[in-house]
């Protein structure tokens, strides 16, 4: 029997986050949101991260004997709806840098856990980023089992003596590219063999000679997230930096699908429903507020259901993946995959219960819309997660 009761110290992570997120968050994602677009939004967003780095979120995962917090993904799911609340630019450059570290927990040698895990515990801010995707050949085909070596990534990651060799691109799509210390970047060991058996993971620090970012990518949400291309040209990384060995990167990046990748979502989803019901119970229409017409009431029962259903899905995917149960992958893929559905038809809906003012710049629905469907291509297509899941099927 699952019981998804809040721990006192779980009950403490909420409120902690909320606090963070209000006082500290909310003030600078509202000076973002009021940039003209081109402006340096991470001189303002950053001292907010080096605040989570001194109050050791930023090191959420990483277990304590190696300096981290050594949270739960529970504990995580937790935590970044708050955020996300608030926040999902945040939030999605913060779960990015909390996440990727079980890489290495969950693949790397001994040696590489004391040399990579302490080193990003010191209490400096260290900003992560994982790079995967290719323009053209390696979106949606990342899943792509096809045995045809030429379908998929084409970055190259050649031995050479105690070191690997990178050479490729990038999309202009990577969380946290130009903002990063240090990058999980995919590439593969061997393009005469099928992707699927040859994508392999580097840790690589960011100012290796060769890493090149591009220019940055203006969204359309999530203002204070950040996005780039990379380039890598004769990119040298000691062998020690590949994590899990040859081949090993599918099976690595699987895991991150269990640290509730439907949390921010959810989080997203919940605020602009609560923002709705508020506009809805002021604004007046024939005499009565908003919520008194049925129309609006069931869109708002709607979001209040959905919202729910969504955590519980998430909530349900980490506690499977936290028992390793055989059903995590498939519970994860389903939990993003509805968490960023109920995240776009609630922000939908949000829009329509503000009328003119919801496609306003001066109220909020509408940037939340936007926020929402950046989650759709985001860790892979809902489209994507669905074929991946019926081929799973029980
Ligand atoms: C906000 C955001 C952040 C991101 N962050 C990162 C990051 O940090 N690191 C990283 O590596 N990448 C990142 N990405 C890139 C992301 O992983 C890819 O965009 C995603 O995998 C989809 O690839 P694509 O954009 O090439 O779309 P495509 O693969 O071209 O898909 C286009 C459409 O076709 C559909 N489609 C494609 N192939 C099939 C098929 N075989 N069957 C059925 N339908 C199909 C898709 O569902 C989609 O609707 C990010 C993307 C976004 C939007």
């Amino acid at each position: 029997m699952i019981d998804f009761t809040l721990t006192e110290d779980q009950e403490l992570i909420r409120r902690t986050a909320r606090d963070f997120a209000e006082n500290e968050i909310r003030p600078v994602a509202e000076r973002v949101d009021a940039m003209a677009e081109g402006g340096d939004t991470w001189a303002i967003v950053r001292p907010v991260f080096e605040q989570a780095a001194e109050l050791g979120f930023t090191t959420f995962y990483i277990p304590e004997p190696f300096g981290g917090s050594g949270r739960s993904p529970m504990d995580g799911a937790i935590f970044i709806e708050e955020i996300a609340a608030v926040d999902i630019g945040i939030a999605m450059t913060l779960g990015a840098t909390m996440g990727y570290p079980m890489f290495i927990l969950a693949a790397g040698t001994d040696e590489q856990k004391q040399q990579f895990l302490p080193a990003l515990c010191d209490g400096e801010l260290h900003i992560l980023a994982g790079a995967q995707s290719e323009p053209d050949v390696a979106g949606s085909e990342l899943f792509c089992t096809d045995a045809d070596p030429a379908l998929g990534m084409r970055t190259r990651a050649r031995r050479d003596g105690d070191e690997y060799v990178l050479n490729g691109s990038k999309s202009a799509f990577i969380t946290n590219a130009g903002i990063a210390d240090h990058y999980f970047i995919v590439a593969r060991t061997d393009l005469a063999r099928p992707q699927a058996d040859t994508l392999s993971l580097f840790y690589v620090p960011a100012g290796t000679p060769g890493l090149h970012v591009g220019r940055r990518t203006h969204m359309l949400g999530m203002k204070t997230g950040h996005h780039a291309e990379l380039r890598l040209e004769d990119v040298r990384v000691p062998a020690l930096n590949l994590i899990g060995g040859e081949g090993a990167a599918l099976g690595i990046l699987s895991t991150v699908l269990g640290q509730g990748l439907g949390a921010p979502f959810v989080g997203l989803a919940r605020a602009a429903y609560r923002y709705a019901l508020d506009y809805a119970r002021q604004r007046r229409s024939w005499g009565k507020p908003l919520i008194e017409h049925q129309a609006i009431a069931l869109m708002l029962a709607d979001m209040e259901m959905h919202v729910r259903a969504a955590r519980l899905l998430t909530w349900d995917s980490v506690h499977a993946a936290e028992r390793f149960d055989p059903s995590m992958t498939l519970k994860a893929m389903a939990a993003k995959a509805y968490a960023v559905d109920v995240a776009i038809r609630t922000t939908q809906n949000a829009v329509k219960v503000l009328g003119a003012y919801g496609v306003s710049r001066e109220y909020k629905a509408a940037k939340y819309l936007c926020d929402a469907m950046m989650g759709y291509a985001l860790d892979f297509t809902g489209d994507l997660l669905r074929i991946r899941m019926a081929a799973q099927l029980p």
